[in-house]
């Protein structure tokens, strides 16, 4: 790839690796680092909505995705007494997109997707990122392994402690929302109902929720129990939790969110926590994407998918860029993904207290969470690739 621009990008997960794929196919010369010194299977469920399933596909990764992937039809409504929730005209099942496929999936599965698309020794394991120097031609990335490299655009891809963000002078703060989540696994086959469960099912209780789809395959099933907290949760994925407690809260539940809890062998406390939006997400030649710039309170299950959405923008702004039009083309992409991911933020919180009301009434939780779907096209049917397609031919490139 001589002649190509090098671009760093700092941080392997979702965003980052489907950043690496992305770019590569607009012909960079790209390279990842990543602090983790191997894999490991980490983390449980997460949720590619159809407004990034589609643009997997424009990567070729359709196949694999559905191979992996359970596809989401809608999201049953329940009371937690089971009642399944109703609007007058139908089951409150409102659907996501029209046009296009979600898929619940196993996050190592998916990360281990897009690692072996990539070429080899695109990625770099344990290369913790310490620190950047820019001048006018080039950054210099310093890794904690004595390291360094020199990269003409570098993409902070490294999460909520985003050490990139930092370099570029934000500072931004978590806010908590106040919940904490139990997450955990079960192995379907414990569960005598589990082949019944296709869509993920949400069932809604004063002050908390309880979240529940089949992942890798229908093999195992994903639980997501949001409970309030007053103390300081940790900003953790992997915090050990206590079955007891989780337990507890939802004693008297519907008996699937029982049998789950019973059924779990192990769990994890995830403190629900986000950060305002930030005021700029680039400088002359760094940006940042996914939660890096936009962590988000998880009730949307988009914090995977506009990290995707992020990844194609970056792929299509900066294909084909002169070394001179670096600044402006990333400025392009802050423009595009800064207003509509701030706009998400803020629904992702609304959702979460719609979930959580005290509302009496279910039925004015489901109308409402109805409606918000139906608006949905907004969210669901977005096509990332075509809005940056479309901004690059406005701006005259
Ligand atoms: P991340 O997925 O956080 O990836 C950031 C990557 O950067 C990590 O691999 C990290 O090791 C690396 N990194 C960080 N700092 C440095 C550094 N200084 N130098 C080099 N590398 C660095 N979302 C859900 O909705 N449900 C879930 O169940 C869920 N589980 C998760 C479990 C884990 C372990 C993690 C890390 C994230 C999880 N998420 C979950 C979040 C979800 O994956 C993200 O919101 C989304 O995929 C966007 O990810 P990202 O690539 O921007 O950041």
């Amino acid at each position: 790839m001589q002649g190509s621009l090098r671009v760093a990008i700092v941080g392997g997960g979702i965003g980052g690796l489907t950043a690496a794929l992305a770019l590569r196919a607009g012909g960079l010369d790209v390279i990842v680092f990543e602090q983790a010194e191997i894999l490991r299977e980490i983390g449980a469920g997460v949720s590619i909505h159809p407004n990034a399933a589609r643009l997997l596909k424009r990567i070729g990764l359709d196949d694999q995705l559905r191979k992996i992937g359970s596809p989401i039809g809608g999201i049953t409504l329940r009371t937690s007494q089971g009642d399944a929730i109703t609007t007058p005209e139908g089951p409150a099942t409102p659907a996501f997109s029209r046009d296009s496929q979600g898929y619940n999936v196993h996050r190592a599965d998916f990360l281990n997707l897009l690692f072996t698309a990539l070429p080899e020794g695109t990625v770099n394991l344990g290369h913790r990122c310490i620190g950047l120097k820019k001048d006018d031609n080039k950054v210099r990335l310093s890794f904690a392994n004595g390291s360094s490299v020199d990269a003409d655009i570098v993409i902070g891809a490294d999460g909520i402690h985003s050490v990139i963000q930092r370099e570029i002078g934000l500072e931004s703060r978590p806010a908590s929302e106040g919940t904490m989540a139990y997450r955990g696994l079960v192995p379907a086959e414990r569960l005598a109902w589990a082949d019944e469960l296709k869509d993920p099912a949400l069932w809604l209780g004063s002050g908390r929720s309880f979240l529940l789809y089949p992942v890798a395959g229908g093999r195992l099933i994903n639980m997501v129990a949001f409970v309030p907290t007053d103390t300081d949760s940790e900003e953790s994925w992997s915090a050990p939790g206590d079955v007891k407690a989780l337990a507890t809260e939802y004693e008297g539940w519907d008996k699937p969110v029982v049998d789950v809890i019973n059924s779990l062998e192990e769990t994890f406390r995830w403190g629900i926590y986000d950060r305002a939006p930030l005021p700029y997400w680039s400088t002359a030649r760094v940006t940042l994407m996914g939660d890096a710039a936009h962590p988000m309170v998880p009730h949307l299950g988009q914090g995977a998918g506009q990290s995707i959405e992020d990844a194609i923008t970056l792929g299509v702004l900066l294909e084909g860029c002169a070394a001179a039009d670096i600044a402006d083309r990333l400025r392009l992409y802050e423009t595009l993904r800064l207003a509509r991911t701030s706009r998400i933020q803020a629904f992702a919180r609304a959702a979460g207290k719609l979930y959580r009301s005290e509302h009496d009434d279910p039925l004015e939780k489901a109308g409402q969470l109805s409606e918000w779907m139906a608006q949905g096209k907004w969210l669901f049917e977005h096509d990332a690739e075509k809005a940056a397609r479309d901004a690059l031919a406005m701006s005259g490139h």
